[in-house]
């Protein structure tokens, strides 16, 4: 399948393009914080419950917060009906989304709490792992949690030889390299990686410039998440 046409993606974007990205804070009643989240195909949803009470109470730490996070699939999600429930590939998801997180959160202000995030992929398109993970962080903030920064997340992939941002499906699945990445922004600065997958293959300089094109692509989706949260508390017309 030919992925790259005239220097340009199927989908009409160059190399260093992100797709189109939609985020909402603040859209369910229930949950202290909420996002709805949309990059390309994939729309996500995302709810934070906390600081709240540990249960079952063996769980809780008596020096801080403990973190979960629940990554699922809803069963029309993607094209073959998936079976509900967590599985091996969402389980792997939740941990590594969670560490992810972990150092941006606050934790040691909240012994003997939880705080707890779960996001639901409504329709996934390739980097839905990237999409709840921008989603959650919105989330977090929109439900108050004291954060040291925030995680921006965006894979890079490897196409015919080139290197692509924000794979879309058929770049994810016929290209020879996807590599997802989180960073943890901090006052406007990428601080540090959160989050570094690889399949596929790369040369040592080709992760070199795939980690560049994710900072780039990362620095963009952190206005958009910054956006929303202004969006939210402080009202549109002071966004420019
Ligand atoms: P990510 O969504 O973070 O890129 P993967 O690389 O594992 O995670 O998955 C890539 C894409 O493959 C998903 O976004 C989704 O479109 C599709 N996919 C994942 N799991 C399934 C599944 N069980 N059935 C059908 N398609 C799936």
């Amino acid at each position: 399948m030919e992925l790259i046409v005239d220097g340009r993606r199927l989908d009409g974007r160059g190399f260093d393009e992100l797709r189109p990205i939609k985020i909402e804070a603040g859209i369910l009643n229930r949950a202290d914080g909420s996002c709805y989240l949309e990059m390309g195909g994939n729309k996500v949803v995302a709810a934070v419950y906390g600081p709240r009470e540990v249960h079952p109470k063996h769980l809780e730490d008596p020096s801080k917060a403990i973190i979960r996070y629940r990554y699922s699939m809803a069963s029309f999600s993607v094209e073959e009906r998936k079976r509900p429930g967590p599985d091996r590939r969402s389980i792997e998801i939740s941990k590594v989304s969670r560490e992810a997180l972990e150092p941006v959160i606050m934790k040691e202000l909240f012994p003997r709490s939880s705080i707890d995030i779960f996001v639901e992929v409504l329709q996934a398109d390739a980097g839905s792992r990237t999409a709840c993970l921008n989603a959650a962080s919105v989330a977090l903030i929109d439900a108050g949690v004291p954060m040291k920064g925030i995680v921006t997340s965006v894979a890079v992939a490897k196409v015919e030889g080139f290197l692509v941002l924000d794979p879309m499906k058929d770049e994810d699945y016929y290209g020879e390299a996807d590599v997802p990445f989180a960073f943890l922004i901090r006052n406007g600065k990428i601080e540090s990686i959160t989050l570094l997958q690889m399949d596929g293959r790369l040369t040592v300089d080709e992760l070199k410039s795939a980690l560049e094109l994710a900072k780039r692509g990362a620095m963009k989706i952190y206005k958009l998440q910054r956006d929303a949260i202004l969006k939210r508390y402080v009202g549109e017309e002071v966004i420019e």
